[in-house]
């Protein structure tokens, strides 16, 4: 391996030895750009890839907020602006109990190249808190809100770092952060958040476009291999907001998802879930907090299978869409064996790096990475910041229209930018290739920072 390739990844691995999913994502991404900086002495000499995988900066805050019940409770939050080189850090903020510094900083290392993809000015940053929203009232979540805004309130704005939701965190939240922002700011400053409420600054089509998005990157592997996608069957995981709208725009077009997944388990559909009422019942399961799938299985009557993950079902394509490292060696050699022809992830790292490589080493097997796959969401979101700035809004057309050139593009730059280095039709390289160049260029032209 390229030598200077090689040292950062050895430096990270000892310098973040605690935070193993930081680790796992920068190997992966560094050892895909070998060509490139095999051809770019002149990244050495300024040490690119150093500063590249080392946050701008990143900051620890105390969250405490009083419960329903008048106990007091501590949380930590965490914000990480990671690279601002071609726009404002943007990227979400996810509540969940296992978060904590190596989650955020994998998710923001992500994000910097994701967003880049996207072709829009927006830089990297993600953040959060190990707060558990499983089972906490309405009102125990307003003012957990409003204590988490009250210690970013300050190193935020809309051309600072515009957070957006992430796991645990919905238009709800968005909407108690955004109150206590603007209630601290004495302005309405909306372009510091995304995935808004309609009413207040929110674009149409934003909390379908992570997953629509998905399905429009699919479309385009498919046309490839010269295949519909009318009549195929999916395999999705989790039942959150992304896989909500990869079944909405997948019945759309004559797809059927027929796996769904939790905590608890999988279910399978072989109907698909494809009704507006099976659809509609994902934001029903989600609201009520339960966080269990089995609620599908109950309502519909179809299989349940506890303890499960769906990747052993025999399906056309395989979606994670649930979370980090959902499939292992073990799913990956069983969906091979399936005879799976497109594993398109779409959770962010949803797949370990010994899978991953597997699965991309499979003759009959297409991989398509999740920053690329996912980006939709993100970049309807800095569609959702320029309407913000312009005060105006944007038709539903208008931004599905947008949305769905700006997918075709980061699939065409993601095949040239492999095509380019001689690595043959490999989305994966592609994709951190195309991401990775514009950073680059953005970071050599600023100097030293
Ligand atoms: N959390 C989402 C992501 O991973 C959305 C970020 C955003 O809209 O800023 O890209």
């Amino acid at each position: 391996m390229n030598a200077y390739l090689a040292s950062v990844i050895e430096n990270v691995k000892t310098k973040h030895a605690n935070e193993p999913e930081f680790v796992q994502t920068v190997e992966e991404v560094l050892t895909s750009l070998e060509p490139v900086i095999d051809q770019h002495p002149e990244y050495e000499k300024v040490d690119l890839l150093n500063r590249m995988v080392e946050p701008e900066r990143m900051f620890t805050f105390r969250v405490c907020w009083m419960a329903d019940d008048g106990t007091w409770h501590t949380n930590t939050g965490w914000r990480c602006q990671f690279n601002g080189a071609i726009g404002p850090y943007k990227g979400g903020l996810r509540f969940q109990p296992n978060v904590y510094p190596g989650i955020i900083k994998f998710l923001g290392f992500e994000q910097t190249f994701k967003n880049s993809l996207t072709g829009l000015p927006i830089g990297g940053g993600k953040g959060g808190s190990d707060f558990d929203p499983a089972g906490k009232s309405d009102s125990e979540i307003m003012r957990f809100c409003q204590s988490f805004m009250q210690a970013l309130y300050r190193y935020i704005g809309p051309d600072v770092d515009v957070p957006a939701g992430d796991m645990g965190v919905g238009a709800r939240e968005i909407g108690y952060l955004y109150g206590e922002y603007r209630r601290l700011k004495g302005a309405f400053e909306n372009g510091v958040l995304t995935g808004k409420g309609f009413s207040y600054g929110g674009s149409l089509i934003r909390p379908e476009a992570t997953g629509y998005g998905a399905v429009y990157y699919l479309e385009n592997v498919l046309k490839h291999e010269g295949e519909d996608i009318a009549g195929k069957t999916i395999a999705c995981a989790g039942f959150g907001n992304v896989t909500w709208g990869i079944c909405k725009k997948a019945a759309q077009l004559g797809a059927k998802v027929v796996t769904l997944s939790g905590p608890d388990g999988y279910i399978y559909d072989p109907d698909g879930v494809t009704t507006k009422e099976k659809i509609d019942y994902l934001v029903e399961m989600r609201s009520s907090g339960r966080n269990k799938v089995k609620d599908y299985a109950d309502k519909f009557g179809v299989e349940f299978h506890p303890g499960e993950k769906p990747w052993g079902v025999k399906v056309d394509i395989c979606m994670p869409s649930a979370m980090q490292n959902d499939v292992h060696m073990e799913q990956a050699k069983q969906i091979a064996a399936n005879g799976v022809k497109y594993y398109i992830e779409v959770a962010n790292m949803p797949t370990t790096n010994d899978a991953l490589k597997f699965l991309m080493e499979q003759p009959g097997v297409i991989v398509a990475p999740s920053k690329a796959v996912n980006a939709g969401g993100v970049a309807t979101s800095a569609l959702e910041m320029a309407q913000n700035s312009e005060r105006l809004v944007w038709t539903e057309e208008e931004v599905d229209k947008q949305l769905h050139q700006i997918m075709n593009t980061i699939y065409q730059m993601s095949v040239d930018a492999a095509e380019k280095y001689g690595l043959g039709y490999n989305l994966v390289a592609g994709a951190n290739i195309a991401g990775f160049q514009r950073v680059a260029d953005a970071m050599m032209a600023q100097g030293i920072f």
